[in-house]
């Protein structure tokens, strides 16, 4: 049983009204909160523009614990299936990487998988609960496919299996699009398809032409699956009562989740499915989205060389609203850069972490409710929650030490943007680690340059268990003291 009656209410994209996640969660007390996000497709490195995809996650995450939730974090990991149209047509993303790098599509999916752990943890973005790669769970989508197949929503062409999405009545409820409109303009990108707007469920190998290594069998013939069914045969196993809240960027509507609630209704008709969509908006530079295909990325390991802390980037998400596209420009980062190091240096040096569960007086706890927490409670308004909090932070005469700490402490379960730690006080030079710890380090390098990502991340853990954070930064492994 949750211990309070603040709820959040989010919008939702499918009934596009705002909505209480009480009305979504699970469990007897119903406090449990099914979270399932679509994860990356680990081909190439995230960039500063889908990294904030992954703060709005984070962002809503901290949020509903705040507020007691139980949440149960899944994400996807895409290492097969995603065509680098989107759609049906191109080339699986895996296949693309592994060819221009000369490497196995195993080797580029964990190396890529890797890459986005480092990246998402230096903007303190937590871990998901569970992360779960679509090529571990074959059989999963496999099964999903025969059921459809039996329930009769599928067709078999030259290329492989098809979802019929005539056989969906309201198809297209979730980007509102008359169907007719979604696919004017649109070929139809395999010939066969009855409808532009049938999908693939299961790619043949039969017939292509291009070098394929991954490749697994199925009733209908050898083959990979297609991108969308890989989420609903995933979110449905990890998230067994239900779905409660499914989000990724504003490109999923059309047709990444339009088809994955297709699927979802066509296996198990109103039995198990999502019970709340959100969307969060893209981040643009200029008239332009930042894109791999460009060449034009930044990651957040790239911000450290352009004298930029990371959670500056974590600070300037926080400035605008999740459904607004966010406007980027380093001219921009580096304005949030000044502000973020001013807001660190006058708080860590003035204030004290203490525990969020402290009680304030009544009229401060009151102004923490209303300044903050209501505007975050209120579909994510985080530039709301940020002025109070650079507002306090100018005017902490007018509060107590412990107070203006006490409130601060409770923003920070949040934003986490390590504002009690002094500025790069904990950076450590190498003579001030134990030696056993830096042969840990020297080993994690070696095993980072032999490609074994797998032990890299073995000894990043144990690392972290002995009271040490590593990063990779452009200069190197980057070793600090954990404080809490
Ligand atoms: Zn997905």
């Amino acid at each position: 049983m949750r211990n309070t009656n603040l709820d959040l209410l989010l919008y939702d994209t499918l009934t596009r009204r705002k909505r209480s996640v009480g009305t979504v969660s699970f469990g007897g007390g119903s406090d449990i909160i099914n979270y399932y996000s679509c994860g990356p497709t680990v081909y190439h490195y995230a960039h500063l523009g889908n990294m904030r995809a992954y703060l709005f996650n984070d962002i809503l995450v901290r949020v509903l614990r705040v507020i007691d939730y139980k949440v149960n974090y899944v994400m996807n990991i895409t290492d097969v299936g995603h065509l680098t149209d989107d759609g049906d047509d191109g080339e699986d993303k895996l296949e693309v990487g592994a060819n221009r790098e000369n490497r196995t599509v195993l080797e580029v999916s964990e190396m890529y998988t890797e890459a986005f752990k480092e990246d998402i943890d230096i903007l303190n973005i937590a871990s998901p609960d569970i992360m779960c790669k679509a090529t571990d769970n074959i059989a999963e989508q496999l099964s999903m496919i025969k059921t459809l197949e039996k329930k009769g929503y599928t067709y078999v062409i030259s290329s492989g299996v098809y979802f019929d999405t005539s056989k969906i009545e309201d198809y297209t409820a979730l980007s509102g699009v008359k169907l007719e409109e979604q696919m004017d303009g649109k070929r139809v990108s395999v010939l066969d398809k009855k409808t532009a707007s049938d999908f693939c469920l299961w790619r043949f190998n039969e017939g292509i032409t291009s070098n394929r290594s991954m490749s697994w069998s199925s009733p209908w013939g050898n083959g990979v699956p297609g991108w969308h069914i890989e989420c609903s045969a995933m979110g449905h196993k990890y998230c067994k009562e239900g779905i409660s809240i499914h989000t990724g960027g504003e490109d999923h509507i059309a047709v990444h989740h339009t088809n994955e609630r297709a699927q979802n209704i066509g296996c198990y008709g109103g039995d198990w499915g999502v019970k709340m969509w959100v969307h969060n908006a893209h981040m643009m530079m200029g008239e332009k989205k930042m894109s791999k295909s460009s060449g034009d990325i930044i990651r957040p390991s790239d911000l450290d060389e352009l004298g930029i802390h990371p959670l500056s980037f974590r600070l300037l998400t926080l400035q605008s609203h999740y459904r607004k596209q966010m406007k980027f420009s380093i001219e921009l980062l580096k304005v949030a850069d000044k502000l973020y190091k001013k807001l660190r240096h006058k708080i860590s040096t003035e204030l004290e972490f203490y525990p969020s569960k402290l009680k304030l007086d009544l009229d401060h706890e009151d102004i923490y409710k209303e300044r903050f927490l209501e505007p975050i409670l209120s579909d994510l308004n985080t530039a709301k929650g940020l002025s109070f909090l650079i507002e306090l932070s100018k005017n902490l005469d007018r509060y107590s030490k412990k107070t203006a700490s006490i409130i601060v402490s409770r923003i920070e379960e949040i934003f986490q943007l390590d504002l009690f730690k002094i500025i790069d006080d904990n950076d450590l030079n190498l003579s001030s680690i134990p030696i056993d710890v830096l042969k840990l380090i020297d080993s994690r390098k070696v095993a980072k340059e032999n490609g074994d990502y797998k032990e890299a991340d073995v000894i990043r853990n144990r690392l972290s268990l002995l009271g040490y954070k590593i990063t990779d930064t452009s200069s190197g492994q980057k070793v600090q003291k954990i404080t809490i």
